[in-house]
C-alpha cells in the first residue's frame, strides 16, 4: 500500500468503515445471509370468551395480535382487524390482556411492574420501553430505573417498571419521553450559546473542569458526553461517560438523578465549550463570525446555474454500518437517487454522481432486500469498488472527481459559489441516540495543500487533473461557513417535515475517535463552495432503522433536503 494512502487509511477513512473490519474479511463478512434477523416468538393466547389467538413478538418490529378473532374490546378506535394488528392499534384492554398473554412470569403490582425477561433474542431495552412506557425513547429512563441490569438482555433478567413510568394505558403516569429542553427549537449557534450558558468552571485536586448539573430526563452519555463532546462513537461515548463518573464520584452511570454535580475535564471539551481565553474558543467564536458575515448565494427556486455532485457512501465490497437488520450503503444510495430524481425533475441544477450500482442505475427502489454487491466510481474510466484496491483509494476518488466536476463547471464560466457536494451517510452510534448529523469541514482541520499519491489513482483521468488541492484560510473559513449555513436549512427542512434529529448538537465539525480528531476525507478536500456530510439516522436505533426501511420514509427525506437546497439559495 502506498504510504499517501495508507496514512489517510488511518486518518480519514476508518470511520466509515466498521470497527475491525478489513479486506481481506470482506468475502466472508458478505457471504453471511444479509439480514440475520432472529426468528419471531409467537405465543398461543386466550380471549376471555376461550378463543385462541397467535400473538408475535419480533425482532425490531414488535408486538402483534392476529386479527381475525380479536374481541371489539381489544381493539382500540377505528383499529383495523385485517392481518396481524400492531400493539399500538390495540385498546387499553387489549395491551394488558397480550402483555400478560406473552409474559406470564410478569408481576403487575401497585406501583411497579416486573417484567422477566423470556426472550432475549427479540426483546430489547427499547422494545420494553416502547411496549410498557408507550415510546421507546424512554430507554434511558428505563435504563437508570435498572441500573444493575445489563443493556444486553438476558433470560431471567427482572426489569423494573415503575408506575411513573409505565404508560397511560397500562395504568401508569407516564407523561412521554421527557426529551424536550427548552433549547431544542433555537438555531445552531444560539443552542450552542445556550449549552454554554449551563457550565461553569471549576478546579479540584484533578485539575481543572466543566461543570454541569445534570436535568430532568438526562443520561450522561446523550447529554454530557454526545452534546459537550466531540466523541460519537458507541464505545467512545461509554468510555468517557465511566471517566466522568469517575470524576465525578458517581458510583453509577445509569442511577444519577436530577441535580447531580457532573465534572467535565477540560481536555475532553469540545472547542466551543472551552474556557475563555483558549485558541479553541477563539477559533470558534471565529468561524460564527464568519457565519454571520457570509452573504447567502442566491440562485432562485429552480436552482438556475447550481452545481451539485451528490456521494452515495460505501457500496461494492462496503456496505457500511449495519445494525438491526439493515445496513448502510443501499439505503443511503436509495435516498441519494431520489434526491436526484427530484432535483432534476423540479430544479435546472446540474446534478452529477459519484457512485453508480450497476443494473440499478439511478433508480430509487421500494424493497431492498440484500446489500448489492457492485457498484463504481463515475471516474474515467469507471472505477470499481471490488475490493481490489484499499477502500481508501475509493473514498478518495469521490472527491478527485468531485473536485474534477466543479474545476470543469468553473472552467464553463460556472459560478464557483455555486457549488454544492453532498455525501449521505448512516451512523451507528448508541442505541438511545436518533436521528440525522450533519458533518462540515472544520476549518482548523482543513489543511492547506494535500496531494494524492499512490500508483492506483493514477490510473483514472480525473486523478491526472484533480488530485491536488489548495486552500487558504480565508477558503477554509468560507468553506466551514457556507456548509454551516446549509445545515442549518437542512435541518430547518427536516423538523418541518418531522424527521428526527440529534438531540444534542447535530451539527458538527469535527469527529474525535481513537485519540484522533479528522473531518471526512469527502468533504475535508472538496473544492466545492458547500458541501456536507449527512448521516441520515442512526441504524442501532430501532425507530430510525424501521424509518430508513421504509420507501416513503425515504422519499420523504430527500424532499427534505430538496427543500433546504432551495431554501439555501435563497437570500
Ligand atoms: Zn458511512
Amino acid at each position: 500500500m502506498p504510504g499517501g494512502v495508507s496514512l489517510l487509511m488511518s486518518a480519514g477513512v476508518s470511520r466509515f468503515m466498521p470497527a475491525g473490519l478489513n479486506l481481506l474479511l470482506l468475502p466472508a463478512v458478505l457471504a453471511a445471509p444479509a439480514a440475520q434477523e432472529p426468528a419471531p416468538v409467537v405465543a398461543h393466547a386466550r380471549t376471555p370468551e376461550g378463543r385462541e389467538i397467535l400473538l408475535r413478538l419480533q425482532f425490531r418490529k414488535g408486538l402483534s395480535a392476529e386479527g381475525k378473532a380479536l374481541p371489539r374490546a381489544f381493539l382500540a378506535k377505528g383499529a383495523d382487524t385485517g392481518g396481524w394488528v400492531p400493539f399500538e392499534s390495540l385498546s387499553p384492554e387489549g395491551k394488558r390482556w397480550a402483555l400478560a398473554a406473552l409474559f406470564p412470569e410478569d408481576q403487575w403490582r401497585q406501583e411497579e411492574v416486573r417484567h422477566t425477561v423470556r426472550h432475549p433474542e427479540v426483546e430489547s431495552v427499547w422494545t420494553l420501553a416502547a411496549l410498557f412506557t408507550g415510546h421507546g425513547q424512554n430507554y434511558d429512563r428505563l435504563m437508570a430505573e435498572n441500573p444493575d441490569l445489563p443493556e444486553k438482555l438476558r433470560e431471567g433478567d427482572s426489569w423494573r417498571i415503575p408506575r411513573s413510568l409505565l404508560s397511560a394505558d397500562l395504568g401508569g403516569t407516564s407523561r412521554g419521553p421527557d426529551r424536550s429542553q427548552p433549547e431544542d427549537d433555537l438555531d445552531d449557534e444560539a443552542r450552542v450559546a445556550a449549552y454554554r450558558g449551563m457550565l461553569s468552571f471549576g478546579e479540584d485536586a484533578q485539575g481543572r473542569f466543566a461543570a454541569y448539573r445534570m436535568r430532568k430526563g438526562e443520561a450522561l452519555y446523550s447529554s454530557v458526553v454526545l452534546r459537550y463532546t466531540d466523541r460519537v462513537d458507541p464505545r467512545g461515548v461509554n468510555e468517557l461517560a465511566e471517566q466522568i463518573a469517575r470524576r465525578s464520584d458517581i458510583a453509577n452511570v445509569r442511577g444519577i438523578q436530577p441535580g447531580q454535580l457532573i465534572k467535565i475535564p477540560l481536555a475532553v471539551l469540545a472547542d466551543p465549550f472551552q474556557s475563555e481565553g483558549s485558541s479553541e474558543l477563539a477559533e470558534e467564536r471565529q468561524v460564527r463570525a464568519e457565519v454571520r458575515r457570509t452573504v447567502r448565494v442566491e440562485a432562485g427556486p429552480r436552482l438556475k446555474g447550481v452545481r451539485i455532485v451528490l456521494d452515495a457512501g460505501h457500496g461494492g465490497v462496503d456496505p457500511g454500518a449495519r445494525a438491526n437488520g439493515i445496513w448502510e450503503s443501499d439505503f443511503v444510495y436509495d435516498i441519494a437517487m431520489r434526491v436526484r430524481r427530484l432535483l432534476e425533475q423540479e430544479t435546472d441544477a446540474q446534478v452529477s454522481s459519484t457512485i453508480r450500482y450497476p443494473g440499478l442505475g439511478f433508480r430509487s427502489r421500494e424493497e431492498i432486500h440484500a446489500p448489492s454487491r457492485a457498484a463504481e466510481i463515475l471516474t474515467t474510466p469507471p472505477f470499481a469498488v471490488d475490493g481490489e484496491s484499499p477502500s481508501a483509494v475509493n473514498v478518495h476518488l469521490r472527491w478527485v472527481l468531485a473536485n474534477d466536476l466543479f474545476a470543469a463547471f468553473r472552467k464553463a464560466r460556472g459560478d464557483a459559489q455555486k457549488t454544492l457536494f453532498l455525501s449521505f451517510h448512516a451512523d451507528s452510534l448508541h442505541p438511545s441516540a436518533r436521528g440525522s448529523m450533519i458533518y462540515v469541514p472544520g476549518a482548523s482541520l482543513v489543511p492547506s495543500t494535500f496531494a494524492l499519491s499512490g500508483a492506483m489513482p493514477g490510473r483514472v483521468a480525473e486523478a491526472k487533473r484533480s488530485a491536488r488541492v489548495a486552500f487558504t484560510g480565508k477558503e477554509k473559513l468560507q468553506g466551514e461557513a457556507r456548509s454551516r449555513q446549509f445545515s442549518e436549512a437542512l435541518l430547518k427542512a427536516l423538523h418541518k417535515d418531522r424527521i428526527p434529529v440529534h438531540a444534542n448538537r447535530p451539527i458538527r465539525n469535527v469527529i474525535h475517535r481513537g485519540g484522533g480528531k479528522w473531518v471526512p476525507a469527502v468533504i475535508r478536500y472538496s473544492t466545492g463552495a458547500t458541501k456536507a456530510l449527512i448521516e441520515v439516522a442512526n441504524l442501532t436505533n430501532q425507530d430510525d432503522a424501521a424509518n430508513l426501511r421504509d420507501p416513503g420514509f425515504r422519499e420523504r427525506y430527500a424532499a427534505a433536503v430538496v427543500n433546504a437546497v432551495r431554501a439555501y439559495y435563497r437570500k
